[in-house]
């Protein structure tokens, strides 16, 4: 579980998030919305553990964040998540070694294998089986996506968190992403925090959708105030949380 204890994010004089709580339970799948600018990213970012609240807490398991960026946390952005010098079995695998050996890198001999097997399995699990060798170049959009979603995987985390990694992609094949994600979700059982502007992909994916916004701009001070949850929707009670 994702623990968030009135947290705020300050950049300069500029208040990104302003006392931000919420608990995530573990295996839910979390749709994040709101407008452009509003702390988002931010707010992956310090899950991801690559950013600090300027004041607050956060804790993952009961473990304070942030602890080694991304050690159990898979990350998927809109574009460029893949190593473009690495094939497909490449780039899973690279998930899967850093997990093993963060400073080593590389796995050698059974462990190598093993690690091979694993990468093969989540390959065709995202439906790449047929173009494990190729490099991402020679991919279409939605297949890097996929490559993408593979080398997160790869880590077994406990968390996986997706910043819009559809927004790029055309209606049909964000399509084809949903039915790639939801079942593989359902079957890994971990957290996902997904960011995306899509509204109906954020009802149709998650079991909660959180909304942020900046409800009380001051327009002779902009960035005076932060984001603050707007709504926060249990979708497998069916009922709205008043926040
Ligand atoms: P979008 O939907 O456009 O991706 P977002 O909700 O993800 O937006 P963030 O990227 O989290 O928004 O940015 C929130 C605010 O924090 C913005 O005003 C941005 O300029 C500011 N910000 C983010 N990171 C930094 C940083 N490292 N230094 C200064 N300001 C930052
Ligand atoms: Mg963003």
């Amino acid at each position: 579980a994702i623990s968030v204890r009135d947290v705020w994010v300050e950049f300069g004089d500029q208040i990104v998030i302003e006392n931000l709580n919420l608990d995530i339970a573990s295996g839910s799948f979390v749709s994040v919305v709101g407008p452009s600018g509003c702390g988002k990213s931010t707010f992956l970012r310090m899950v991801l553990g690559q950013d600090r609240p300027t004041r607050g807490s956060m804790t993952l398991d009961g473990k304070p964040l942030p602890d080694e960026p991304g050690a159990d946390r898979g990350v998927v952005f809109q574009r460029y998540s893949v190593f473009p010098h690495l094939t497909v079995l490449g780039n899973v695998l690279s998930g899967y070694e850093f997990a093993q050996s963060p400073l080593l890198g590389k796995l050698f001999g059974a462990k190598r294998r093993a690690a091979i097997e694993k990468a093969e399995e989540l390959i065709v699990a995202v439906g790449l089986g047929a173009h494990r060798d190729k490099y991402p170049s020679a991919l279409s959009g939605g297949m890097q996506q996929r490559l993408a979603i593979a080398q997160a995987l790869a880590k077994d985390p406990k968390v996986l968190l997706l910043d819009e990694p559809f927004g790029a992609l055309d209606p049909g094949t964000r399509a084809q992403m949903h039915a790639l994600l939801k079942p593989l979700w359902a079957r890994l059982g971990m957290t996902v925090i997904m960011v995306t502007h899509d509204l109906k992909e954020a009802f149709t994916l998650g079991t909660r959708v959180i909304a942020f916004d900046k409800t009380r701009h001051d327009p002779q001070a902009p960035g005076r105030f932060g984001a603050r949850i707007t709504y926060d929707l249990d979708l497998t009670r069916d009922v709205a949380v008043p926040v």
